[in-house]
C-alpha cells in the first residue's frame, strides 16, 4: 500500500500512524513524502515502513525554500502557491505508482488529483479524511438544508440521529474556509467532492463504538464505503520521549515528564490549540489570567511567537504551578501522563481523539473548520466536554470575540472540579478511553476493519 499524506501536521501525523497500523497487520507499506516532511516522519517509524522521498518545488512556486509543511506558517496569501506546488507532484506521484505498483493508494482528501492518476493505472484510491463520521454527516446535512436556513440565528440539521442545532456563525462555510484564496480553493473543494464518491472508499481515524449511529448514517444514508480503523495515535503506545511522534525535542519532553511526575494524579490541566491555533494578544492575556485564577496546575502551549504580552510578573506568580511551552509540545506524552486530569482543546479531530484515548474530559474551544462540529460530538453526544462558549468561526484570531478570564477560569474549574457532573464526565471519558484501546486490539472493531479491508484488496488483486 502506498500512503501519501498532505503536508500539514493535522493531516500528516495521523496518516503516518495509520500506515504504521496497517504495517502492524502485515501490509507492505511505503509513505510518499518530501525531504523536510521525511525528517519529521523518520524518527517516528521503524523498518516496517519504507519512506519514498520526492523533492518539493518551493522556489518554482514562489515559496520560501524548505517550506514543505504548512505548520511552518506560510503567509495566507501563499496558500494558493502551496496547493499549486503540491498539485505539481502529479508526475512524480505517477512515476512512483509505475515503479511500486501498489495494490492501493491511501491519499489525503486535499490531494483529489491522486484519484485520476491512480485510476489511469487501475489502482484503487482510498481517501483519508482527517475528521470523523459525525462531522461528515453534519457537513452533508448542512449542504442539504442550506437553502432552507431562515433568518434565525440558529437552525436544526435535518435527518440526523440526534437533534443537532447549530448557530449560523459556527457553520463550516466553504467561503470562510477559503479566505482570500477563494476561487482556487473552491476549485479544490469541487474536485474533492467529485472524486470522493468515485474513489474506492474512505478510511477514517475513528472507531465504531465511539459514534455508532454516525458510522451507520455515513454508510447507509450517505451511501459511502467507510472503514473506521482508529484511533491511529494508539499505534504510538510504546514510544519513548526519544521517538514520540511529531519530532519533539527529547529535552523538552523529558522536562515535561519530570515536571508532571511531581504532580498528584489527575491534578494538571493541559491546554493546547493544535498546530495552528493562534489568538489575539488580548485573548491570550485573558487566557493567562483565567488559568492563573483557576488555581489548578497547568501546561499551556502557546503558539504565538512574540512573548511580550504576558501579564506583568506572570512567570513568577505561576512558578511551580504552571508550565508554558512556547512551540511544539510532546502532546501524546503529556495527555497520557497520570498527573493530567483534563484537556482544554480547540477540538481539532486528532487532539479530540487523543484526549478520548487518554480517557480525559475536556473544555472545548473551537476556532474554525469542522472544530465546532467536533465540539458538538464531545459535549452533546459523548457528554465528556464543557463548552467554553466559542461561537464564531473565524480563521482570523483578531476577528473572534474575546472570551474573558472569568469564563475561562469557570470552565477549567468545572472541568477539574468535584461534583456529580464533573465526575460523570470523567467516568464517561474513562470508559471511552478503554473502548478506544479495545477497538485496535486483536478482535476489536478497528482491528477487524483493517483485516477486512486488506483481505478485500488482496481478493481484488487476484481478480486483476
Ligand atoms: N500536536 C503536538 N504538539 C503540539 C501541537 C499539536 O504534538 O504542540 C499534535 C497533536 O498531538 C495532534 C496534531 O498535532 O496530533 C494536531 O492535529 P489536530 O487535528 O488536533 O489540530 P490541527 O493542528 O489540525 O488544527
Amino acid at each position: 500500500m502506498l500512503f501519501f499524506p498532505f503536508m500539514e501536521e493535522g493531516h500528516m501525523l495521523p496518516l503516518v500512524d495509520m500506515a504504521k497500523l496497517f504495517a502492524a497487520h502485515g501490509a507492505r507499506i511505503t509513505i510518499l513524502t518530501t525531504p523536510v516532511n521525511a525528517s519529521i516522519i523518520r524518527p517516528t517509524i521503524d523498518d516496517c515502513v519504507q519512506l519514498h522521498i520526492i523533492s518539493f518545488p518551493s522556489l518554482e512556486f514562489g515559496l520560501p525554500e524548505g517550506c514543505e509543511n504548512r505548520k511552518f506558517t506560510i503567509p495566507v496569501d501563499l496558500h494558493i502557491n502551496f496547493f499549486k506546488a503540491v498539485a505539481s507532484l502529479r508526475h512524480p506521484f505517477d512515476s512512483v505508482l509505475g515503479d511500486l505498483r501498489p495494490d492501493c493508494v491511501v491519499t489525503d482528501m486535499f490531494l483529489p488529483w491522486t484519484y485520476y492518476v491512480a485510476a489511469a493505472r487501475g489502482i484503487p484510491r482510498l481517501v483519508f479524511h482527517g475528521s470523523n463520521n459525525f462531522s461528515l454527516c453534519i457537513m452533508d446535512a448542512y449542504e442539504r438544508c442550506r437553502p432552507l436556513v431562515g433568518e434565525d440565528e440558529s437552525f436544526v440539521l435535518p435527518s440526523l440521529p440526534h437533534r443537532i442545532e447549530l448557530l449560523k456563525t459556527q457553520a463550516m462555510d466553504i467561503h470562510k474556509l477559503a479566505g482570500t484564496s477563494m476561487e482556487f480553493m473552491l476549485e479544490i473543494f469541487k474536485e474533492m467532492n467529485e472524486v470522493e464518491p468515485k474513489s474506492y472508499g474512505t478510511v477514517m481515524n475513528s472507531f465504531y463504538e465511539l459514534e455508532p449511529e454516525y458510522v451507520d448514517h455515513h454508510r447507509e444514508a450517505m451511501g459511502r464505503r467507510v472503514w473506521n480503523v482508529g484511533p491511529v495515535s494508539l499505534c504510538n503506545q510504546d514510544v519513548t520521549y526519544k521517538s514520540a511522534r511529531g519530532g519533539e525535542q527529547p529535552t523538552l519532553a523529558s522536562e515535561c515528564l519530570k515536571w508532571l511526575d511531581k504532580k498528584p494524579r489527575g491534578s494538571v490541566v493541559y491546554i493546547c490549540f493544535g498546530s495552528k491555533g493562534l489568538f489575539s494578544v488580548s485573548q491570550l492575556k485573558e487566557m493567562a489570567l483565567g488559568l492563573e485564577a483557576s488555581n489548578h496546575s497547568f501546561i499551556w502551549v502557546v503558539r504565538n511567537g512574540d512573548n511580550n504580552w504576558f501579564p506583568e510578573g506572570y512567570d513568577k506568580r505561576i512558578k511551580g504551578r504552571g508550565m508554558v511551552i512556547r512551540g511544539w509540545a510532546p502532546q501524546l506524552l503529556i495527555l497520557n501522563h497520570i498527573a493530567v486530569g483534563g484537556f482544554v482543546t480547540h477540538c481539532g479531530w486528532n487532539s479530540s481523539l487523543e484526549g478520548i484515548c487518554a480517557g480525559l474530559s475536556m473544555v472545548t474551544w473551537p476556532l474554525y473548520a469542522e472544530q465546532f462540529y467536533n465540539e458538538k460530538l464531545l459535549v452533546e453526544v459523548l457528554k465528556i466536554g464543557v463548552g467554553v462558549g466559542s461561537k464564531v468561526y473565524d480563521l482570523n484570531p483578531e476577528a473572534r470575540p474575546i472570551l474573558e478570564a472569568s469564563i475561562i477560569e469557570l470552565a477549567v474549574r468545572n472541568l477539574m472540579g468535584e461534583g456529580e457532573e464533573a465526575d460523570e464526565r470523567r467516568r464517561r471519558a474513562k470508559i471511552l478511553g478503554e473502548n478506544a484501546r479495545r477497538a485496535i486490539e486483536k478482535g476489536g472493531s478497528s482491528y477487524n476493519e483493517i483485516e477486512k479491508l486488506m483481505q478485500e484488496l488482496i481478493n481484488q488483486r487476484k481478480h486483476v
